[in-house]
């Protein structure tokens, strides 16, 4: 087990010194006085697999920060974990409950899950004591809560950040090869009511995920900063960014022959001073960008060949550019299926006409440095007209809420996360199903030729991230939960 350092960084006062967040940051600091009174004497350990990449890795560190300096005793521990067979069987486990996968799980899978564990709990005993409060993150340090409970008098939440919106015989088989350790439980948190199990349902709360507003992927970047951003990860070439060396690693994109180049090698893609639609996700099928990239394509096509030249609906649509964004492979191992859909999108772009690959980049993002990798997609987002997030299926979608946030217009597939989030015609767009390319390529122009309504959309999203998804109404809801485990 690993006990991580939470570097310093940003203050209370500094999301107070913000007037949009301004009354969030005092009415979190009015609700939370109670509980963190409760939690007095108590530690909270946050257990999970990782310190670096992922949404909990991203997250725990702002929230940890926030909840120490109001004097909470927060600390997080990271499973030491080197078989491969563990890792394997995680991975099944977590697409299982994501619906996928063929639902096997053995006697031999459960040793496996558990020897891990067990090869953890003793550095766990040494640290935790007796009225502490533990939050196990997500599937793979689960076991390690009966075994903490047989030695310490602890409250012990599961915290899950994945889940399937409907049962299936998939889904059935891997709660029910879990159920042993949910057992051991004293409550759980979940992100959407959808997401949660039948046999869970009584001791859950919901918490969804949220942004941490001045995080580099967030904060706010002056103009001046944001091309130099975009200059520095060679997304744009026709400028230098005074302040600043390139980083050490670039953007590439997908040339038209499918090798890999500079941003701007082919054609000069003139990116801020045209209208572009961005999607920013993992190369996962179930992102929908291949849907997205055939809707730009229609849209493109349909305007090409029934538009009036003159007009302005027919300028602004010729002039909007796609890009797709997702990690370098260079920089990520171990992820066949991730290749296999660049693969694909990459023979897509490959088979339309050179005009309209001049007006596609599908980029990729270095992953060497998390600070560069957030700059960057802060600095693509803020920069794009609209963000489209077409998933097939979303555990909550992310960069919907980011790209709100920006105050950009989002159009979103109907998937649970993101309709969650989104309100139609208020957020921006819902196009209920993202495999209808007729459709999402008529609302991908509506919104492109509605700048005014964009607008409106932009500002509305702002303000709801503000009240339902930043850090601070997500540390409300952590302390309810964690001050009634107290009480218990
Ligand atoms: N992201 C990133 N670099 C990439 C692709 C994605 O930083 O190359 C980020 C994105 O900004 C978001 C997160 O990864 O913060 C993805 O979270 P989301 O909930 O959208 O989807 P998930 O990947 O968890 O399915």
């Amino acid at each position: 087990m690993q006990k991580i350092n939470v570097k310093s960084g940003a203050k209370i006062d500094d999301y107070k010194a913000y007037g949009s967040l301004n009354s969030s940051v005092l009415d979190f600091i009015e609700k939370a006085t109670q509980p963190i009174a409760s939690l007095n004497g108590s530690t909270i350990w946050m257990i999970n697999s990782t310190a670096i990449g992922g949404g909990v890795a991203e997250m725990l560190p702002s929230q940890m920060r926030i909840l120490r300096e109001l004097g909470v005793s927060i600390e997080w521990l990271v499973l030491d974990a080197n078989d491969p067979n563990f890792f394997d069987l995680t991975k099944r486990i977590h697409n299982a409950i994501h619906g996928s996968g063929d639902g096997k799980f053995t006697e031999t899978d459960r040793e496996v899950f558990e020897a891990t564990n067990t090869a953890n709990l003793s550095d766990a005993l040494e640290l935790i004591k007796d009225g502490d409060i533990v939050v196990v993150h997500d599937p793979q340090p689960m076991p390690l809560a009966a075994m903490i409970k047989k030695q310490r008098n602890v409250a012990i939440v599961w915290r899950c950040h994945i889940g399937l919106e409907e049962d299936t015989a998939i889904t059935d088989a891997v709660w029910n090869f879990l159920s042993p350790y949910t057992d051991d439980y004293d409550h759980f948190v979940f992100s959407l009511p959808s997401y949660v199990p039948k046999s869970l349902k009584e001791k859950t709360s919901i918490i969804p995920p949220a942004i941490d507003p001045l995080s580099h992927k967030n904060r706010a970047l002056q103009l001046h900063k944001n091309v130099g951003i975009l200059y520095q990860s060679g997304i744009l070439d026709d400028h230098k960014a005074i302040l600043y060396n390139r980083y050490n690693h670039l953007v590439r994109r997908v040339m038209p022959d499918g090798s890999f180049g500079s941003p701007n090698q082919h054609n000069s893609l003139h990116l801020i001073y045209r209208t572009f639609v961005t999607e920013i996700s993992r190369w996962d099928r179930l992102k929908g960008f291949k849907e997205l990239m055939q809707a730009f394509i229609k849209m493109k096509k349909d305007n090409r060949e029934h538009g009036d030249p003159e007009s302005l609906e027919y300028k602004r649509i010729k002039m909007t550019l796609l890009v797709l964004a997702g990690p370098d492979p260079a920089f990520v191992s171990d992820d066949p299926e991730g290749e296999a859909v660049l693969k694909e999108l990459t023979a897509q772009y490959q088979s339309v006409d050179p005009e309209m690959q001049n007006d596609i980049a599908i980029l990729l993002m270095p992953l060497d440095n998390p600070k560069e990798n957030a700059l960057i997609v802060n600095a693509l987002q803020r920069s794009s007209t609209i963000i489209v997030q077409n998933s097939i299926q979303e555990g909550f979608g992310l960069t919907a809420t980011e790209a709100m946030w920006k105050r950009k217009p989002v159009l979103v597939s109907g998937a649970a996360g993101l309709k969650f989030q989104v309100e139609h015609d208020k957020n921006g767009k819902i196009n209920e199903d993202p495999t209808d390319i007729g459709k999402l390529a008529e609302t991908l122009a509506y919104m492109l030729n509605h700048p005014k309504e964009r607008d409106k959309w932009g500002f509305n999203g702002q303000l709801r991230v503000i009240q339902n998804f930043t850090l601070f109404s997500q540390l409300i809801s952590w302390l309810e939960v964690l001050s009634a485990q107290k009480s218990t």
